[in-house]
């Protein structure tokens, strides 16, 4: 007996030190380059016509990110170009089609992080900027903070030259009948809607680079009846976005306040730091314990160094997409469906 628990603690050490980890990350087959994106976590009643359009639009955003990538462009302008798209479209919840407030306004927060130098650029409750993914890039680019927000980060939007709008082009009809149902709902001071329509919608895009680097963005309308400036996660560096070349992009999607509480994007990668995990482990040990204990409902995707994604959930659905140098499309909205490229 003792002589087998012996052979048992022999190879469950032999197994699970941390160098013979490392060395078995050393071994997998790595992609040269890599694209990722989501269009929200959320709830999904099957839809055949919608989710076919949806999944054009992921599609159409996708490939402009992974053209630039094949070509041996940088992931900055991939994740950047990729967004920029499903900011366009009102299928999302970023940019046009993005979720009101309870003052019936639509208050937009991105942000985008570089895994090279962890240079990064956030904007919050900005209003009239046309794409607000590209206003935390010039944030990250052409000024010296992180993060700016209202009419601040709009100046300086308007001074770098971004396209303004005016707030109503923000507007559509069904963002608009989805806050006036929330406001009946409405209980107490909850204004978090908890109901099986409740659908989420936020974008975002993770990218490799052929130079090894990984950068991560996302943007989003927030919550429908937030209020009181209201700031959620996706412009929070470490919370709804992270990039390090040394572990992985990720960009976070769901209900914020736990995102920022949890930190998530951030302990994603410090968890494979530090504990020497890979990016699967990492990232469902936080989305599908941590969060689910939590009752922090959402998701997250990521690429690591080698190229490798994934993208684990605990809502009911999320909107996904990847694609890797054999230029196959892979969208996926529901749970029977792959949550990884490995
Ligand atoms: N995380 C976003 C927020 O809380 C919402 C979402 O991802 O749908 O603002």
């Amino acid at each position: 007996m003792k002589n087998l628990l012996l052979f048992i603690s022999v190879i469950l050490f032999t197994t699970c030190t941390p160098s013979e980890k490392i060395v078995k990350e050393k071994n997998v087959s790595a992609n040269e380059f890599a694209i990722v994106v989501h269009g929200g976590a959320g709830y999904r009643k099957v839809n055949n016509e919608r989710d076919r359009i949806t999944k054009a639009k992921l599609e159409e955003a996708m490939k402009v990110g992974y053209a630039i990538l094949e070509k041996g462009g940088n992931a900055e302008d991939a994740v950047v170009a990729t967004i920029k798209i499903l900011e366009d479209s009102p299928l999302f919840n970023a940019g046009k089609g993005a979720v009101f407030t309870n003052e019936g306004r639509n208050e937009l927060d991105a942000s985008i992080m570089h895994g090279k130098d962890l240079n990064a650029g956030a904007v919050g409750g900005v209003t009239i900027v046309k794409n607000p993914i590209t206003a935390a890039q010039a944030v990250m680019n052409k000024s010296k903070h992180v993060m700016m927000t209202n009419q601040g980060a709009e100046k300086f939007a308007i001074e770098q030259g971004l396209d303004t709008v005016s707030n109503s082009y923000f507007y559509t009809e069904n963002r608009w009948k989805s806050l006036e149902r929330a406001k009946k709902r409405e209980n107490g001071n909850s204004y978090i809607p908890k109901n099986p329509e409740y659908k989420f919608g936020t974008v975002g895009c993770v990218a490799l680079d052929k130079n090894g680097n990984i950068v991560a963005g996302t943007s989003t309308g927030g919550m429908t009846n937030k209020r009181y400036g209201r700031i959620g996660d996706a412009p929070i560096i470490g919370a709804g976005t992270y990039a390090n070349n040394t572990t992985c992009g990720i960009s976070c999607t769901g209900h914020g306040e736990f995102f920022i509480r949890y930190a998530v994007a951030h302990d994603v990668s410090a968890m494979m730091k530090y504990k020497n995990v890979d990016l699967k482990t990492a990232a469902n040990e936080i989305v599908n314990k941590k969060l689910v204990e939590a009752k922090g409902e959402g998701g997250l995707i990521a690429i690591d160094k080698f190229g490798r994604v994934v993208m684990p959930f605990n809502s009911p659905a999320m909107a996904r997409g990847y694609m890797l140098p054999d230029g196959k499309v892979h969208v996926y909205f529901y749970k029977n469906e792959p949550t990884s490229s490995y």
